[in-house]
């Protein structure tokens, strides 16, 4: 099942202590209409991820070896779900195209709608989604699930935007965050979370549209500020991202995933033959990085650690 792959391209030496040069890229298995979403569960030591044309949730548990596994459907249909994470206690919480919600997946497997409106108007389509220390639910909210009938079912959008909505599960409260991009997309923290990074991806819809990843800070309300573009994309777009404990992104695009450290150089490439939609750490230790590109899931061993909870 696995295939070796040619691989990196380093920018600056550093890379070469980050991507283990002697751990190749491995395709892990092939079959997906558009591979999106990745989530590892360490405590049970397998990924979910969404193929959203398929509208299922796929679960990919590692062989021994390391260099291949299986994959069988964890849900079908799934409600089109896009981007996945866990919250502080371990469960479940998808991006629902096909809803217009964000959902949890409890653990006797029964799924509550957490968030579908704003303001009485239903949401768009959320994409990516991510769980802050303190349990509340911040994701992104474009408009590819309803643009056309790929992604989920084709409508028109309600309440006029495509916004960052943070949600708090402990009130019920829902509140814009950034209301100012065009096509928000993957979304992360740093660790420490001073920091909100936030992908554009509105180039696909204007081709002088943003293919930037902007940064935001984070005060300790919870409040947002700055927003200055961070990094620009130069293959592709950036679409889901993951930071891993010292700061440094690691993020998909047009050519693989790229690494940038925190002040934004760019460190290296980790290169493939399909574009990357989304990544994310995985493994006991979180280095092993697993990435979604088009049809196929990729991974490989690094030597760094994702930031990524739980
Ligand atoms: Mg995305």
């Amino acid at each position: 099942m696995a295939e070796r792959i040619v691989e990196y391209e380093v920018h600056d030496w550093r890379f070469k202590r980050l991507a283990s040069m002697n751990a190749r890229v491995v395709e892990l298995w092939k079959g997906a209409a558009w591979a999106e979403g990745p989530v590892y569960f360490r405590d049970g030591d397998f990924l979910l991820f969404s193929d959203i044309p398929n509208d299922r949730i796929l679960r990919f548990v590692p062989d021994l070896s390391g260099l291949g596994g299986t994959v069988s459907v964890f849900r079908q249909p799934a409600g089109y779900t896009n981007g996945h994470t866990r919250d502080r206690e371990g469960r479940l919480v998808s991006c629902s195209h096909g809803h217009r919600r964000i959902e949890r997946t409890e653990y006797d497997g029964t799924i509550t709608t957490l968030a579908d409106r704003w303001n009485g108007k239903r949401l768009n389509s959320p994409n990516d989604v991510v769980v802050k220390s303190d349990g509340t639910i911040w994701f992104t909210d474009p408009a590819y699930g309803i643009d056309t009938d790929l992604e989920g079912w084709k409508a028109p959008m309600e309440y006029g935007g495509c916004w960052v909505f943070r949600f708090d599960p402990r009130d019920g409260r829902l509140e814009p965050v950034i209301q100012d991009m065009r096509r928000p997309n993957g979304l992360a923290f740093s660790p420490d979370e001073r920091f909100l990074y936030v992908a554009d991806t509105g180039v696909s819809h204007d081709p002088a549209g943003p293919r930037h990843i902007r940064r935001f800070a984070v005060d300790d309300e919870g409040r947002l500020s700055g927003g200055e573009v961070f990094l620009t994309c130069d293959v592709g777009v950036f679409d889901g991202f993951r930071v891993d404990t010292e700061g440094r992104l690691w993020t998909s695009a047009g050519d693989g995933v790229h690494c940038y450290d925190p002040s934004g150089a760019l460190l290296g490439k980790i290169l493939l033959p399909q574009r990357a939609a989304n990544l994310c750490f995985g493994g006991k230790k979180r280095n092993r990085l697993f990435i979604c590109a088009t049809t196929a899931l990729y991974a490989v061993w690094t030597h760094v650690n994702g930031a990524q909870v739980p």
